[in-house]
């Protein structure tokens, strides 16, 4: 089989970390009970409690937008409303499921600068109509890091926090980079989550570096009732569960979660001081994660895929998304820095 070249479309082109196959290969010996029953996901949800620092209820779901859809159709009734950014996963990249799997539930679209909203904007779509018929906004969801590379510092998500408690709001926090977050910010995972006010947690495992896989974490207990079924109805109950949670707990052990989104985050930044100041080359938003956005040239985009580099244009606010990850060696991000110098060098 051959294999193709690193690449910067996304974080989910990268492969499986040597420590989440480790546990996927231990995991596979011998008979298990089926459905959650067993040891491994015993203790990655214990793994998960010890990293949190509190005792919160964990499950283990396929992907990302089942876990925000049933995470968010938890907090919900179907006439209820959930805000969030304008560029955000939910509502941008998810076909509609979390309406979908909320009955209805509607996702109403705020602004905000470097792909974050903030208390003012939740207020006034808040304030905006509270009558009986504009569906009454329930919960806020914030992406952490953002869609477009960017991280809520604690006190912002304390800020958000404290407008949502006074307008009787859930707080969603989509997680799929998590990891990024926590190694750009240098916080313990509490401090932006539980500590912050954040409800339920959707902690991406597939872009750290597993197979496959995400934790919906809740810390508001009361929201996980019954969680089970709504997992088992939507198709995400694994009915070999324990490899979807050892892949965790190879992660989790040791910190390796950490240091890969450390080094994904480093990557990011080597490829952002190579592209900063070219001429012709636009950062677009300040990088606090593991992945750089810029504006080129249209000839320049064209030339970069003629030399076979894959990025996406129409993600986030626009520009080419260029993502690192786990694996992206520093040798990749001076090949791709090198073309698109000379993709931009006038000839
Ligand atoms: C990738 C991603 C998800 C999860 O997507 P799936 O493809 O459903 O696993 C969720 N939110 C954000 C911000 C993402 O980038």
């Amino acid at each position: 089989m051959s294999t193709q070249r690193r690449q910067f479309a996304s974080d989910n082109y990268a492969g499986c970390t040597p420590e989440a196959w480790a546990a996927m290969d231990e995991a596979r010996h011998g008979h298990a009970p089926g459905y959650g029953d067993d040891e491994w996901t015993a203790r990655a949800a214990d793994m998960v409690r010890e990293l949190f620092e509190t005792d919160c209820s964990v499950f283990f779901v396929f992907n990302g937008t089942a876990a925000n859809s049933l995470a968010l159709a938890s907090c919900c009734q179907s006439y209820h409303s959930i805000l969030c950014h304008e560029l955000a996963h939910v509502e941008t990249d998810e076909c509609g499921a979390p309406e979908f799997f909320s009955n209805g539930t509607k996702v109403l679209l705020l602004p905000g600068e470097n792909g974050k909203i903030d208390p003012a904007g939740i207020e006034r779509t808040v304030k905006k109509r509270t009558d009986l018929h504009f569906p009454k906004p329930r919960a806020v969801s914030l992406t952490q890091s953002t869609e477009v590379g960017t991280a809520y510092t604690p006190d912002e998500i304390k800020a958000i926090w404290a407008k949502t408690k006074s307008l009787g709001l859930k707080l969603h926090m989509d997680g799929a980079r998590f990891a990024n977050a926590v190694a750009s910010l240098g916080c313990s995972p509490k401090s932006i989550t539980w500590q912050a006010g954040v409800d339920v947690l959707c902690f991406g495992g597939t872009k750290q570096g597993m197979a496959a896989g995400e934790a919906v974490v809740f810390f508001n207990r009361e929201l996980a009732h019954e969680f089970e079924w709504r997992c088992k109805q939507a198709g995400q109950l694994a009915s070999k569960m324990r490899f979807l949670s050892a892949p965790w707990v190879g992660m989790l052990k040791d910190g390796a979660w950490l240091r890969h989104a450390a080094h994904a985050n480093a990557m990011a930044a080597r490829l952002e001081a190579a592209l900063a100041g070219l001429p012709g080359a636009k950062l677009l938003f300040p990088r606090q994660a593991n992945g750089v956005f810029v504006e080129l040239p249209l000839p320049a985009i064209e030339k970069l895929r003629a030399r076979g580099w894959k990025f996406y244009t129409f993600i986030g606010a626009g520009g080419c998304r260029f993502m690192c990850s786990w694996d992206t060696q520093p040798e990749d991000v001076d090949v791709l820095a090198a073309d698109v110098r000379s993709a931009l060098a006038v000839n």
